[in-house]
């Protein structure tokens, strides 16, 4: 079984922003215990007396107007978001998905929805890929993960509909019914999907590319070719980042 856990960046209503991101990571079940420890690890090394206290949300840390991060400075803040998005360091079996969205270029279209369902297009090729390795002998089933305050009802209510009428561009058989949706505060995997998809919004929205370097050899990829990224837009046709390129 694979998880996808998935997080959004930036605000639909803002019209300050230009882009919308879906981001997260799909992770092996047996590999779940090693990013979770890898997390709590770095939650203790923060808050040694309660590490249950330290929720790791990345625009929270940047910002630094609440305790623990207000106390401490700038470049100490930016070094904790950066060891967050280490973890991928001790996860094999995992891989990034990230879908960016510029709002300006869908006027008439929801970039959750936009997002959402080409995350679980490339979610179902991916496994669909793992069964076709096995030559058609390990047949891997997804469940996708969210926090549960961002968008339940539209994402619930379209994830059921892409069960009975599959996406635009294919049908899906190997993703679970709807998704599961779960509290931030709670999970440690959720925790690291925001800090994914933060490195996503900043890499689009402010091109900072600090964060995402980090995780841009981790994007889902096959023979060479990155198939996790996703840059919705039309605006800009030399755009060299690799979900154009591809
Ligand atoms: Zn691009």
């Amino acid at each position: 079984m694979y998880s996808l856990y998935l997080d959004d960046s930036g605000s639909v209503a803002n019209k300050d922003e230009d882009y919308f991101v879906l981001a997260g990571f799909c992770v092996f079940e047996h590999r779940v215990y090693y990013l979770r420890k890898y997390l709590d690890d770095l939650a203790t090394e923060i808050n040694p007396s309660n590490p249950n206290a330290i929720e790791f949300h990345a625009s929270e840390i940047y910002a630094g107007t609440e305790e623990p991060w207000k106390s401490m400075k700038k470049p100490e803040r930016i070094k904790i978001i950066k060891k967050v998005l280490r973890a991928f360091e001790v996860a094999y079996n995992t891989a990034i998905f990230a879908c960016a969205v510029h709002k300006g270029c869908f006027p008439s279209i929801d970039p959750v929805e936009l997002a959402f369902e080409d995350l679980c297009s490339r979610f179902e090729i991916f496994l669909d890929r793992l069964y076709h390795q096995s030559g058609k002998k390990d047949s891997q089933r997804g469940i996708i993960v969210l926090d549960k305050t961002s968008y339940e009802t539209s994402l619930q209510k379209l994830a059921i509909d892409f069960r009975q009428i599959g996406t635009k561009w294919r049908t899906l058989n190997n993703i679970i019914e709807v998704p599961m949706f779960i509290d931030s505060r709670a999970s440690r995997l959720i925790q690291l999907a925001d800090h994914v998809a933060y490195s996503i919004f900043r890499r689009y929205q402010a091109g900072d590319i600090n964060y995402y370097n980090i995780i841009e050899s981790k994007f889902d990829s096959h023979e060479g070719k990155i198939h996790g990224l996703s840059h919705k837009q039309y605006y800009k046709t030399n755009c060299t980042c690799p979900g154009c390129l591809r």
